[in-house]
């Protein structure tokens, strides 16, 4: 009796231990700086000093309009990571990003999980995506960053197989979408910021379409306010902004 209890305790151990693995190990695999599933963008080269603001589950007016107008007051140019219903919707403010010479980022037609999904399904909601960028700005983009980060070896290699450069972030996310005061949303991201960090706030809330009753998920007041917190704070410890495909040109010349 005492030596099958101990068999079964050391069985549970085991099997406590090999679960733990594995989750450590899936933990591993989709954490954003991972190259497990093939190579993404995480960050820009240590060496330069600079920094890429990203936006992500646009065009959302009218908050995507006062992150348009805070980047052209303060000479600062970010990328947009768009919804592709969210452009079909909103064109105008997309093209007015693309005329500012802020850069566009493919994010799925509707912020659904590209990992269960056929090869088929990722390449429309792609391409969909993309087809509605060039409508409203006249050209296509070569980025893209998987809704929720998620990715696998399948959804990457789809992605590259469709002229795609897949990316991810450096900075922690900040939770900006659960609306904390915006000086909290700064100090999150602030902490992380190294030369060459890819930072990501939400100027959206996945591709919604935003009627009264989404009025609440939609609101992006704090993320507003932090960006300008952000991009000030930034600014006075001698950041530049650039764009992602800036920072991939400093990477290939690095
Ligand atoms: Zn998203």
């Amino acid at each position: 009796m005492r030596t099958r209890s101990r068999a079964a305790a050391a069985s549970v151990a085991v099997l406590a231990i090999a679960s733990a693995l594995l989750f450590g190990a899936y933990e591993y695999a989709e954490s954003p700086a991972s190259q497990l599933f093939g190579p993404t963008l995480v960050s820009g080269p240590p060496t330069d000093h600079v920094v890429a603001l990203t936006f992500d589950d646009g065009p959302n007016p009218p908050y995507t309009n006062e992150i348009v107008r805070l980047l052209e007051r303060e000479r600062v140019r970010a990328t947009f990571f768009v919804v592709g219903r969210a452009v079909a919707a909103h064109p105008a403010i997309v093209r007015r990003e693309a005329l500012d010479g802020d850069a566009l980022g493919d994010h799925s037609w509707d912020h659904a999980h590209l990992i269960v999904m056929s090869a088929a399904q990722v390449a429309r909601s792609l391409q969909r995506t993309n087809e509605a960028i060039a409508r409203a700005t006249g050209s296509r983009t070569t980025l893209m960053r998987p809704p929720f980060g998620k990715r696998d070896w399948f959804v990457l290699s789809e992605a590259r197989a469709l002229g795609y450069t897949p990316v991810m972030w450096s900075v922690p996310l900040a939770h900006d979408w659960e609306n904390p005061p915006p000086r909290v949303i700064a100090e999150r991201v602030e902490r992380y910021v190294r030369n060459g960090s890819i930072i990501v706030l939400h100027d959206g809330d996945e591709g919604i379409l935003c009627s009264p009753e989404h009025r609440a998920p939609c609101n992006r007041t704090s993320t507003v306010q932090a960006a300008r917190l952000i991009i000030d704070d930034l600014k006075r410890r001698g950041y530049g902004f650039v764009t992602i495909p800036a920072l991939l040109a400093l990477s290939t010349h690095a």
